[in-house]
């Protein structure tokens, strides 16, 4: 397995209460010329958590911290309106991004014990992703009593294994 030490979020940068999906941002980023999506998961407004790069490859998404990292965009993070001729940063997640962002983060402190939890913009001169992650992530514990949380858990585990042997059936990189 790769060595992981942080777990960074980000946004797409994309504006509030637009939905977008993984398969596009993928699209957006081959475009570029890189040779799959640069983020391991997309969340989605609903709170769908979507697969990105398979956690064990390296992604492109924080420049300089990419080898031992994984990278987790919530959809939105800018104003649906423009200020001055751009979009503005805004925090723009729903209960539910959030709730699934939570979900989504136990989960790989379980496989990743040691990972420490970071926004983008503690990297670059970025506002990405539009919120405090580190401040807000600092304390994040396993909650053993809360029974719906173990159960979805036990779901994203189960979500994440499956994909896991499609992702490595069906895969094969051009390069690097
Ligand atoms: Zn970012």
């Amino acid at each position: 397995m790769r060595k992981i030490n942080k777990l960074i979020i980000h946004c797409s940068a994309t504006r509030e209460g637009e939905d977008i999906d993984a398969a596009t941002i993928k699209r957006w980023h081959l475009r570029r010329g890189w040779k799959d999506i640069g983020y391991h998961f997309i969340i989605r407004l609903d709170g769908t958590i979507e697969l990105g790069r398979m956690i064990d490859v390296v992604g492109s998404h924080t420049k300089g911290e990419n080898t031992n990292s994984i990278g987790i965009c919530y959809i939105g993070g800018v104003e649906n309106f423009r200020t001055d001729g751009e979009y503005k940063a805004k925090d723009t997640r729903t209960e539910k991004q959030k709730a699934s962002i939570i979900t989504l983060l136990r989960a790989l402190k379980l496989i990743y014990k040691d990972a420490s939890i970071h926004g983008h913009r503690e990297f670059a001169n970025k506002a990405c992703p539009s919120f405090d992650a580190a401040k807000e992530y600092k304390n994040l514990k396993l909650n053993t009593n809360d029974g719906l949380y173990i159960n979805k858990l036990a779901s994203v585990i189960n979500w994440l294994y499956g994909l896991y042997k499609n992702y490595s059936k069906s895969n094969s990189y051009r390069k690097g």
